[in-house]
């Protein structure tokens, strides 16, 4: 019987059961090298950089409509600073289809208003911002925080800020109330008790000028922006500036087992991605690794996966083989690379734990996303899903299937339905993160580890089994 239920039960174990020692190498080697990546890039903006610098290291090259690509080539796109797509161009024609993997970049946060200024009674610069994604607001008063980001000038520059990044910067931040008065405050509900217009972030304290005049405060950090920038107040008209948490990515627990730090929704699977592809040489199919914008409002814009540009990319790599780009996507699998949410012990509830990812479980594959009644997702194709889990088992990843959470508790989505949208196989595969959308999120070295060794694998898998697409 005990050989009965080894065969027929379908039980996903602890990865830390099933690695070897080399494995185990691998894991902490990842985990230094994906500290380093949450850190260079804290915003799109940061992580495009990054990863150019480490494609570069990698012997890939800026893309050029004009110059002919062989197999074997490694080429990178930049699409406005903040998406970027790397790809190794495969032995087979392109008529036969690539392999994609995508992940987004940007992580929700607090963007400067356009008109952010402003002095508070006493004396207290600070700056109004207006959250992007999904946050949960009580989670970013009190604790440091750093501006990154671009103000662009009538003349046509950029220029780069980044204050309280750096060891010994000032840091920013947003105040809270005093438990001793806060009795109204905590009668209310979670989402109520701090505002999106109290999302304040103190600035600067000291006046300049005149005692009799009025906005002196925000006279003395214009003053001290100009000098250190060179920009006026209006200039925050053309500016994408984003409020972030401060503090380093590091190790959580004693065991150093754990990263914590902001942004690993979805810098973990954009790391597991990148990591994949710089390590791939002469793959049979072109292999893209896509780091997308926007994704947390929705995939929206020129920068996000709804974007012509991903089309334009590919269209221009088929024109090269004078292959229609319909034929291509047709032929063409994708992995929407994306977190999914880890098992919480603290909030059960929440979770339905047969069908939940668990930390250190390994990567986690996951069929549909959506809410409701899979409203909003992309249910992956069972075909499909059936070749890949054959592809990451033959290569050894540690892996499990989930969902998101109790079925009437919420939902969400990913760029997985605008990749499907395009006629290309896609599911979600991803990194299981506790503390999603906080400032200081929690992920497992050895899930990015698994997740970058899936997406390799898929990279790599035999070529053949694709049934006939239009
Ligand atoms: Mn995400
Ligand atoms: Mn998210």
């Amino acid at each position: 019987m005990k050989e009965q239920r080894a065969k027929l039960f379908y039980t996903p174990k602890n990865g830390y059961d099933r690695v070897d020692d080399q494995q185990r190498r691998g894991i902490e080697r990842i985990g230094e090298d994906y500290k380093a990546f949450l850190n260079h890039g804290r915003t799109e903006r940061c992580a495009v950089q990054y990863t150019v610098q480490l494609a570069e290291n990698a012997g890939f090259v800026p893309y050029r409509e004009s110059a002919p690509l062989t197999a074997g080539d490694r080429v990178y796109i930049v699409n406005r600073s903040k998406s970027v797509i790397l790809a190794v161009i495969g032995k087979k024609s392109l008529s036969e289809g690539i392999r994609i993997a995508v992940a987004h970049i940007d992580c929700p946060r607090l963007d400067l208003k356009p008109m952010p200024l402003n002095e508070e009674t006493g004396e207290l610069c600070m700056l109004r911002t207006h959250y992007y994604g999904g946050v949960k607001k009580y989670q970013w008063t009190a604790i440091p925080l750093a501006l990154s980001g671009v103000v662009a000038l009538r003349d046509g520059s950029v220029v780069d800020i980044e204050i309280g990044t750096h060891p010994g910067d000032p840091v920013l931040t947003i105040t809270d109330l005093l438990p001793h008065l806060g009795k109204d405050q905590m009668a209310k509900t979670a989402a109520e008790a701090v505002t999106g217009e109290n999302l304040r972030v103190l600035c600067g304290s000291v006046p300049a000028g005149d005692p009799k005049e009025k906005d002196r405060v925000r006279l003395a950090v214009l003053t001290l922006l100009n000098d250190m920038y060179g920009i006026v107040e209006e200039d925050f008209l053309s500016a994408e500036l984003s409020v972030i948490p401060a503090f380093p990515a590091c190790d959580v627990g004693l065991d150093r087992a754990l990263v914590g730090g902001y942004g690993q929704d979805d810098r973990s699977c954009a790391f597991a991605g990148l990591d994949a592809i710089l390590s791939l040489q002469n793959p049979e199919k072109t292999a893209l690794c896509v780091m997308a914008d926007k994704e947390e409002i929705g995939s929206v814009g020129s920068t996000g996966m709804q974007s012509g540009f991903f089309d334009a990319f590919v269209d221009s790599l088929c024109r090269a083989q004078s292959v229609p780009l319909t034929v291509c996507l047709g032929n063409s699998e994708c992995l929407s690379a994306d977190v999914s949410a880890a098992y919480d012990p603290l909030y059960a509830d929440a979770y339905e734990k047969a069908n939940s990812a668990f930390v250190n479980y390994g990567m986690s594959l996951v069929k549909y996303v959506g809410s409701r009644g899979k409203s909003g997702s992309n249910d992956a194709n069972a075909e499909y899903l059936g070749r890949l889990r054959r592809a990451f088992d033959d290569a050894g990843v540690i892996w499990h299937g989930c969902e998101l959470g109790k079925v009437d508790q919420g939902g969400g989505g990913t760029v997985a339905g605008f990749m499907a949208n395009r006629n290309i196989e896609t599911v979600d595969i991803g990194v299981p993160v506790l503390s999603m959308h906080s400032p200081f999120e929690i992920v497992s070295k050895l899930d990015v580890y698994m997740t970058s060794r899936a997406i390799s694998a898929f990279y790599r898998m035999a070529g053949d089994e694709n049934e006939d697409t239009l």
